[in-house]
C-alpha cells in the first residue's frame, strides 16, 4: 500500500513540477516548451514477459520503463531499458539473446522503434550477433537518415556503431532445442519446401506438446509502449522471430506499420504472434488508424483483428471450425492513456502493464473468445 501511495505522489509530483514549469515559462512571457493538453496518467503496456523476465535483476521491463517515464526520462528510452532485460535474459527463448534460432540453427533478431513526439522511427531485420536489437534499432533512428537495415548490413553497422558482436546467441538451451527439432524433421526436408513447412511444423507442434518450447515462445516476442503525463507516445518491438524459419525470414516485427506503429498524436499499437497473418493487414497502422477515427484501444484492436480472420482462408491456416488456428495479440494505448490487449483466440496468457497502480498482468479481450 505504501508502494502504491509513494508511486502516486511521484507521478503527481512530476505532473506539477512540469506545470509550475510552464507556469513560469508563461509568467516570463515565453511560449511553454510542451503543450500538455490534459493530465494523462503514464503508463507503459507490453506482451506478458514484461513482467516475468527479470534477467537475474529485481524488476521487470514494465516496472522499469514505467519508473524512467515518470522520473522524466525520454520515453522511448525508457521502453529500451525495459526491453533489454528480456533480451538479455537467457531464459526467454523468444526475445534477444537465447532466442530460438532459425532452421540452420543460427538467431536471427528483429525489431522496431518509433518516438511519437520526434516523429522518428528505426529498425533492423535478420540481424545476428547483437544481444540488444532494439538498442540497434534507436540507433538507425538517430545516426542514420533510414528506416530499416537488414542482416550483414544491419550487422556491420551494429559494430561501427560500437556494439559488441558475438558469433553465436545461442545458449546451451536454445542450440539444444533445435537439435532437438532438426532431430525430427524429414532428413530430405530441404528438397522439398512444401514438406519441409509441414514437418518443420508438426515437429514444432509436437516439441510444444511435449513442454519442450513454451507455445508463447514458438512465435514469442516483445513489444513495449509507453505514455508519459506529458502525452508522449513511444514504443519498441523486438523478438527472435518465428522458431526454426527459413533463415532471413522476416516477421512483422521490425516492420513499420505491422510489428508497431505509434502517431504521437493518437496513440501506439504493436503485436506479438503470426508475423505473416499481422503484415498481411498492416495491422498496427490500422489500430492507430481506427483510434484516430475515435475508436477507443479495445475497439480498435477488435477492428483489426476481424480484418485478420476475413483475410485467413487458407485451409492450413484454419481450424476445424473453419477460423483463424494461429495467435495474434496487439498491445495498444492512445493519447489519453488509455489502452487494452486483445488477442485473436481465447487464452490463458495475460499481457503486463504498469501504472501508477503498480505492474501486474490482465487477462486479454479476445476475438474468438
Ligand atoms: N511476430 C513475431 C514474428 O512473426 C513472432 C511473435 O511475436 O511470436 O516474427
Amino acid at each position: 500500500m505504501t508502494k502504491k501511495l509513494n508511486r502516486r505522489q511521484f507521478v503527481l509530483t512530476g505532473a506539477a513540477a512540469g506545470l509550475a514549469a510552464t507556469t513560469a515559462r508563461l509568467a516570463a512571457g515565453q511560449a511553454p516548451t510542451v503543450y500538455v493538453p490534459r493530465a494523462v496518467k503514464p503508463v507503459v503496456i507490453s506482451s506478458g514477459n514484461g513482467h516475468t523476465r527479470k534477467n537475474g535483476g529485481d524488476k521487470t521491463c514494465v516496472e522499469t520503463a514505467f519508473e524512467k517515464i515518470v522520473a522524466g526520462e525520454d520515453v522511448l528510452d525508457a521502453l529500451i531499458a525495459g526491453v533489454n532485460i528480456v533480451e538479455l535474459d537467457p531464459k526467454d527463448t523468444s526475445v534477444g539473446y537465447g532466442g530460438l534460432p532459425n532452421a540452420d540453427g543460427v538467431v536471427q533478431l528483429d525489431s522496431c522503434c518509433m518516438h511519437g513526439p520526434k516523429k522518428q522511427a528505426g529498425g533492423v531485420a535478420a540481424l545476428e550477433g547483437v544481444r540488444t536489437p532494439s538498442r540497434v534499432a534507436r540507433a538507425v533512428m538517430k545516426q542514420t537518415d533510414h528506416h530499416l537495415l537488414v542482416g550483414k548490413g544491419a550487422q556491420h553497422f551494429a559494430r561501427n556503431m560500437g556494439f559488441e558482436v558475438e558469433d553465436d546467441l545461442n545458449t546451451d538451451r536454445s542450440r539444444k532445442l533445435w537439435l532437438d527439432w532438426k532431430r525430427r524433421i524429414d532428413p530430405a526436408h530441404y528438397l522439398d519446401p512444401l514438406k519441409r513447412e509441414k514437418y518443420g511444423y508438426e515437429a514444432a507442434q509436437q516439441m510444444m506438446r511435449e513442454g519442450l518450447i513454451d507455445p508463447e515462445h514458438f512465435w514469442g516476442t516483445i513489444n513495449c509502449n509507453g505514455i508519459n503525463a506529458n502525452a508522449e507516445l513511444c514504443g519498441v518491438t523486438t523478438t527472435s522471430g518465428l522458431a526454426w524459419k527459413i533463415p532471413g525470414r522476416v516477421g512483422d516485427s521490425p516492420i513499420l506499420g505491422a510489428g508497431l506503429y505509434v502517431d504521437g498524436e493518437v496513440g501506439a499499437a504493436g503485436s506479438t504472434g503470426r508475423g505473416e497473418a499481422n503484415l498481411y493487414g498492416l495491422c498496427s497502422f490500422l489500430i492507430v488508424e481506427e483510434m484516430r477515427r475515435g475508436k477507443h484501444p479495445k475497439d480498435a484492436g477488435m477492428e483489426a483483428l476481424k480484418r485478420v480472420r476475413a483475410n485467413t482462408i487458407e485451409k492450413r491456416l484454419l481450424n476445424d471450425q473453419g477460423e483463424p488456428s494461429f495467435g495474434l495479440n496487439f498491445y495498444i494505448v492512445d493519447k489519453q492513456g488509455r489502452y487494452a490487449g486483445v488477442s485473436l483466440q481465447p487464452t490463458d496468457a495475460r499481457y503486463a502493464v504498469c501504472t501508477e497502480d503498480g505492474p501486474e498482468h490482465v487477462a486479454f479481450d479476445s476475438l474468438l473468445g
